[in-house]
């Protein structure tokens, strides 16, 4: 693809389309954030939209809060309308890094018929980033963290359902030739640099 770490400054560019996959606490979402404004385009996290519906008290929020919870995932219907609204947006044709979707093989396929449907310049994705960490960090680094949803129960489910339904999107991907799997046992800033000579 065409963005480097400069890509930002050209306007001629078409947009970079990325997803970021890892196993919770792998440092996708902080990666994705830091990637997202070097390469200037948005950063589209579900798990954040899903918690800012919770603490609005929307409708979705009301559906997913006791899901997020639990550590399970919220249902693919409900996870294309949100992702499909939001790529519809005009910031997300500039490009985006989503993060937190897909995290199912029918995710993926939804994903794939929403861009095609986008009408512009390159609808594909250009890369797909697996941030790999040994599993004994992650156990570590889930140890450490502080947020509500971190009880050590819910770690465990939502590591076994990333084993379970969202790591069948790493042969997925790799079947596609997307696949950039990064080595992410390392400091924030070397693993930004992996990444960003993953995908140049
Ligand atoms: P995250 O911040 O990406 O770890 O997401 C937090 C929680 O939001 C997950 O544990 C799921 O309950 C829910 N969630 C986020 N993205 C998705 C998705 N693509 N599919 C299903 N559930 C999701």
């Amino acid at each position: 693809m065409a963005a480097g770490p400069n890509a930002a400054a050209g306007p001629a560019r078409s947009p970079v389309k990325l997803v970021f996959l890892g196993p919770p606490g792998s440092g996708k979402g902080t990666q994705a954030e830091v990637l997202a404004e070097q390469l200037g385009v948005s950063h589209i996290s579900t798990g954040a939209m899903l918690r800012d519906a919770v603490a609005d008290g929307s409708d979705l929020g009301k559906k997913v809060d006791g899901i997020m919870r639990s550590g399970a995932l919220v249902d693919d219907d409900t996870m294309a309308e949100v992702v499909r609204d939001r790529l519809a947006k005009d910031d997300a044709r500039q490009g985006f890094i989503l993060d937190g979707y897909p995290r199912t093989l029918p995710q993926a396929e939804t994903l794939g018929t929403i861009l095609s449907g986008l009408s512009g310049r390159g609808a594909a994705l250009d890369a797909v980033v697996l941030i790999d960490v040994p599993e004994e960090e992650l156990v570590r680094r889930a140890l450490a963290r502080q947020r509500a949803d971190d009880k050590e129960e819910v770690v465990r489910e939502r590591l076994r359902v990333y084993r379970e339904k969202t790591e069948p999107l790493i042969d997925h991907y790799r079947g596609r030739g997307l696949l950039r799997a990064v080595d992410g046992d390392a400091t924030i800033d070397q693993v930004t640099s992996r990444i960003l000579g993953a995908i140049d």
